[in-house]
């Protein structure tokens, strides 16, 4: 921190408001795919690290999953030491342009920051994301070294840090989201030969065929595909671990010495109500795999999709308000967002909700589904709702939804998108004789990520169940370090 930074006093500090994101036009970016926030200018994040106080006991480095130094990293920035800030992020995050962007900073480092005490938090999340970007943007002239097993890895990459000896020994990553690409990116570190099975022909998980564009940039995404390549990781896409090989047969036949299961938790739930199974009836995983992965948003593809005129979309999560803003995008007059519960009660994070309004997007709360009503011919007309009130809190602390006799209505549409949550698909789990599960079957680890298997480990959403990337992230990482310890032992 210069002399003149350290000169200014917490009562300046706290005179300092909160910086805006600046960001796009809400009616404007609600008719394409391009990103809504637009980053922070150098003296706008200078101002904002400003506002940091520099505590000595940070509070919101316990709110992180991942233990960022965010007051080092705030410091940094304040002080117009950009480069050394990035850095000092990517110590304890491998995917800062990610997290930046998509964390929901407002329940984690953001809401234990002592700032929210007198007014607003420091706006660490939109820091994170200043100086992820500054990074790129700043050494993407450096070259990428060309596969780079065992060499040093250059200061210009992400997943960085130095590539130790090379083991010889294999290991198999399955699935590419945040979790099977941390791991693989320490385990390359440690010197193994990584491979990542995918099956999906695009790497990246959720980032690439969940988020959309217009929140999570696919440049992003695949310049850090491109960094764990140049580490030395292979990514094997359109493998389906489970049909075209099992894990038995990539230790027993292929010679890898442990896998890590990072498949994600994207089998879609459904309603079970009556219609559901109309022409104009999507789940969002698909609605959204069609939209991203298979670019039905570009007009010249060839990836069949019906753009709806008036779309309901069923749920209150981070997917759904996903769903809803592309159903605006592709061309719907009225996108519409039916939830059980109330606002405060919405998963989705508070940045979306938000945007989603500018965007005009329409929100009926305190309203479940019934029926999907169809036309004739089996297409969707109308879906009917039933009001709900809130009742005692249920097991996840938010208060029950309980229907009200005699409410029902209905919402005309010819789109249905169903967002009420996803489950583990049992493809992988069920080809993998003495893998445990819990009961929702998901994964059971014990506290080294390993499974019930010796030498396969798992961790993100296929052990949690649907949760968040950083937590993924963490999972992949902490993996890593369990997996390393597992085969050095061995030796
Ligand atoms: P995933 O990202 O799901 O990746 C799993 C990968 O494994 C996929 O690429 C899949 O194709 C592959 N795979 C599956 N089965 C196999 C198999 N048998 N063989 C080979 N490969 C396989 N979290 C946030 O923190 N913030 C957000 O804003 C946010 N928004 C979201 C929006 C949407 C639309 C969705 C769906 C999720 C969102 N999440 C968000 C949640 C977050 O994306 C997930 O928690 C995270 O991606 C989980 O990471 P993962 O690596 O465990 O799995
Ligand atoms: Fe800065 Fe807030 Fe963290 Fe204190 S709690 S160090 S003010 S970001």
């Amino acid at each position: 921190m210069t002399e003149e930074q350290k000169k200014m006093t917490a009562q300046e500090r706290l005179a300092i408001p909160r910086q805006q994101m600046p960001h796009r036009d809400g009616i404007e970016r609600s008719r394409d795919f391009k990103e809504v926030n637009l980053g922070l200018s150098e003296q706008v994040a200078i101002r904002e690290a400003q506002r940091c106080l520099q505590c000595k006991n940070p509070k919101c480095v316990p709110g992180c999953p991942v233990g960022i130094d965010i007051p080092g990293f705030i410091g940094l920035i304040a002080n117009g030491d950009f480069l050394a800030a990035a850095e000092l992020v990517r110590k304890d995050n491998d995917l800062p342009a990610v997290t930046g962007r998509v964390c929901p900073q407002e329940i984690q480092c953001e809401a234990t920051c002592i700032r929210c005490k007198s007014d607003t938090p420091v706006a660490i999340g939109w820091l994170e994301r200043f100086v992820a970007d500054y990074q790129m943007q700043h050494q993407n002239q450096t070259p990428l070294p060309t596969p780079c097993r065992g060499r040093q890895d250059t200061p210009a990459n992400s997943l960085r840090g130095q590539a130790r000896p090379k083991t010889g020994k294999k290991l198999a990553c399955i699935g590419s989201g945040p979790a099977g690409i941390t791991c693989a990116g320490q385990l390359a570190k440690f010197g193994y030969d990584v491979t990542i099975f995918e099956a999906f022909h695009r790497a990246g998980g959720v980032l690439i065929y969940g988020i959309p564009e217009f929140r999570m940039p696919k440049s992003v995404v695949n310049r850090e595909i491109e960094n764990l390549k140049a580490l030395g990781v292979t990514i094997e896409t359109n493998v389906i671990v489970g049909r075209t090989v099992t894990i038995p047969q990539l230790m027993s036949e292929e010679g890898f010495e442990a896998v890590f299961i990072a498949v994600g938790a994207g089998l879609p739930e459904f309603m079970n109500v009556p219609g559901e199974n109309l022409k104009g009836v999507y789940s969002a995983n698909e609605y959204l795999t069609r939209t991203n992965l298979m670019e039905a948003y570009n007009h010249d593809s060839d990836t069949p999709i019906v753009r709806g005129k008036r779309v309901c979309v069923i749920g209150g999560g981070n997917t759904a308000l996903d769903a809803v803003r592309t159903s605006k995008r592709l061309g719907a007059i009225e996108s519409t967002i039916v939830y059980r519960r109330s606002r405060v009660e919405m998963p989705a994070r508070v940045e979306e909700v938000h945007h989603a309004e500018e965007e005009n997007i329409r929100f009926e709360m305190l309203a479940a589904p019934v029926e999907v009503l169809g036309t004739d011919d089996g297409w969707v007309r109308a879906i009917k709702c039933i009001r709900m009130e809130l009742g005692e809190p249920d097991e996840s602390g938010r208060r029950r939804p309980v229907p009200i006799p005699g409410s029902e209505f209905t919402i005309d549409c010819d789109v249905v998108i169903v967002a009420i949550g996803t489950g583990a698909n049992p493809l992988l789990t069920r080809t993998t004789p003495g893998l445990k599960l819990n009961k929702w079957d998901y994964i059971e680890v014990d506290e080294n990520f390993m499974t019930s298997i010796p030498g396969v480990f798992a961790g993100g959403d296929i052990v949690r169940g649907s949760a968040t990337v950083i937590l993924a992230m963490g999972d992949g990482k902490k993996a890593a370090q369990n997996i390393h310890k597992f085969l050095s032992a061995k030796l």
